[in-house]
């Protein structure tokens, strides 16, 4: 029964959380993001929800080539999401430093500095670009979840013991067997 009402396994790719940071970029991709969630487009209808709390989110949205000014708060961002966790760039500044590239002031991409799971290319980026990835996302999200939340199973039963229950040896890794 617990299991049944607390499988987050099931429920976090059809509740992703995201939080969206601005990396230096020109606006342009943020205001398309914006568009993603009004009721136009609508990426609520894939349970997605904008949060500005990095300690909530599953998928963090970046846009911009990454300043000087912007890449330890990116890092930092990115460390506090917990696991497991997805990142998607949006627009080619984003993903290559684009239009920015080899400016004095940008770093050519977030690549340099945090693993990125999905590249969303365009300038600007378009909304239905930015929800396929956020689409996509979400399978890498769920294929990430199985991983970090079924890494041991139960290999035998308790045993009674002058009526204690001993769980002691109970599991073992899957995969080792
Ligand atoms: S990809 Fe283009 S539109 Fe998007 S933030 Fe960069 S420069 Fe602006």
């Amino acid at each position: 029964m617990f299991k049944k009402l607390f499988n987050f396994k099931a429920y976090r790719k059809k509740s992703p959380w995201i939080l969206h940071y601005n990396a230096g970029s020109c606006n342009g991709c943020d205001i398309e993001i914006l568009a993603c969630l009004s009721p136009k487009y609508d990426l609520e209808r894939f349970g997605v929800l904008n949060t500005g709390n990095p300690k909530q989110s599953d998928v963090f949205l970046v846009t911009g080539p990454v300043t000087f000014r912007s890449r330890e708060r990116l890092v930092e961002l990115y460390n506090q999401i917990p696991e497991p966790k997805v990142v998607v760039a949006v627009g080619s500044c984003t993903c290559t430093g684009g239009v920015f590239r080899g400016m004095y002031n940008v770093e050519d991409g977030i690549d340099r500095y945090i693993p990125v799971d999905v590249y969303v290319p365009g300038c600007a980026a378009s909304p239905e670009l930015i929800i396929d990835g956020v689409v996509k996302g979400l399978e890498v999200l769920e294929t990430k979840t199985k991983q970090i939340e079924v890494p041991f199973k139960l290999s035998t039963s308790p045993e009674q013991k002058d009526g204690i229950v001993d769980r002691t040896n109970m599991s073992k890794r899957i995969g080792d067997d």
